[in-house]
This record gives structure tokens, C-alpha cells and sequence, in this order.
């Protein structure tokens, strides 16, 4: 056991199991992580969110050295992002079924909201289809992350990857892009009134975080 390490257990379970509740996590799809210094958590492969125990996360070091447990087949998508973004310290995957529909029409999906802007961007950007579980998706999705400077993308024909200082701050990231996605949906075609450019950019500046509590 790591120092704090009983403690990220709670925490994350607490999270998976209101993402179940809540849908955002449905059957056994998506994973969720949360960093500790230079190892992470990792929900397992093929889990039930709703009966998981703390004990039954993977702990595995940032090198890719699995520690203890049977880690999500998504294990390379953490770790990538981690790697490559000094600032997350949660990581959330699930198969939003807005954000996979938006995924399939553009390769960056507008954002309306001030809530959208600070948790995910200027936009939502789309990684192109790369097979699941593959180091290919592990790569261009952080990457693109970097490159656009957004904590969320939306994986084609997949799902959605989001990101935060916490797990508090990364589920609320999921639900923002998928939401981001569906209010593209429901105005496609026509005149959506998205802010200007300097006040998308002043809300993600400013934007200060999510706070557990
Ligand atoms: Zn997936």
C-alpha cells in the first residue's frame, strides 16, 4: 500500500459507482483512474461498476508495471495522458452515446457553455477511429489533447476521454463533453449562438477547478 493509497481507493469507487447510477458508466464499459504521485489506479478489466470494491482496483506505476490487480483493457489511455499532461490527476473513459454520434459529423465539436469552456476548452476535439485497447489510441488521443490544449476529446466510433485535477473535476469533464456533444446534435444545421472568441477564451483562462469535498 502507498501512502494515501486506502484513501484514492474510496474516492474512486465512490466515483464509479455514481457514474453507474447516474448512466454515465453503463454494462461493463469505460474505466476510470486516479493518479497517486507516480502510480495510478485503474478500474479492472470488465467491470461491475455497481459491485466493485475498493480493493478491486489495479495499482500500477507510471512505467507501465502493473503492481497489483487486473488492469482495464484501456490501461495504455491513462497512462498516455498521464504521461504526457502534468496536470491530471484523474482520468475518465466511458461510450457517451451523444459524444460518439457528434464524433461521427465533425472533427471538432462547437462548445455553447461557460461550464463546457472552463472543464473542457475552446472546443471538444475528435480523435480519429484508432482500434480500442491499441497504443495507436493511446497516442493520438493524448496528443491531441496536448495539441489543442483541451482535457476531453472524443474518441471516433469509440467513446469519450475527459480529464481533471480530481476525480470530482474529470466526471464532471465526461459530462460536460458528452453534454457539449448533444447541444451540437440538437442545433446542427441550424444558428447556435456560441459566445465570442475572447470570452470563451477569458472563461478557460480563468477557470479555477473543480474542489473535492
Ligand atoms: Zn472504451
Amino acid at each position: 500500500m502507498l501512502p494515501d493509497e486506502a484513501a484514492a481507493r474510496r474516492e474512486l469507487l465512490r466515483f464509479v459507482r455514481r457514474g453507474a447510477r447516474e448512466g454515465v458508466l453503463r454494462g461493463t464499459f469505460g474505466n476510470v483512474s486516479v493518479r497517486i504521485g507516480a502510480h495510478l489506479l485503474i478500474t479492472p478489466t470488465a467491470s461491475d461498476y455497481l459491485r466493485l470494491r475498493a480493493g478491486d482496483f489495479a495499482r500500477v506505476r507510471l512505467d507501465g508495471q502493473v503492481e497489483d490487480g487486473n488492469p482495464s483493457s484501456e490501461l495504455g489511455l491513462h497512462l498516455a495522458i498521464y504521461r504526457s499532461m502534468a496536470q491530471v490527476e484523474a482520468v475518465w473513459h466511458d461510450h457517451a452515446a451523444y459524444g460518439v454520434a457528434a464524433a461521427l459529423l465533425t472533427d471538432a465539436v462547437p462548445i455553447f457553455t461557460g461550464e463546457g469552456h472552463g472543464l473542457i476548452g475552446i472546443d471538444l476535439p475528435v480523435a480519429r477511429y484508432r482500434p480500442a485497447g491499441s497504443q495507436e489510441l493511446a497516442q493520438e488521443a493524448a496528443e491531441l489533447m496536448v495539441t489543442r490544449r483541451a482535457s476531453a476529446c472524443l474518441l471516433r466510433n469509440h467513446g469519450l476521454c475527459a480529464t481533471g485535477r480530481n476525480l470530482m473535476e474529470a466526471y464532471s469533464c465526461a459530462i460536460a463533453a458528452d453534454e457539449a456533444a448533444q447541444h451540437f446534435l440538437l442545433t446542427r444545421g441550424l444558428e447556435p449562438a456560441a459566445l465570442p472568441q475572447e470570452e470563451k477564451e477569458r472563461i478557460r483562462r480563468d477557470f479555477t477547478g473543480y474542489h473535492m469535498h
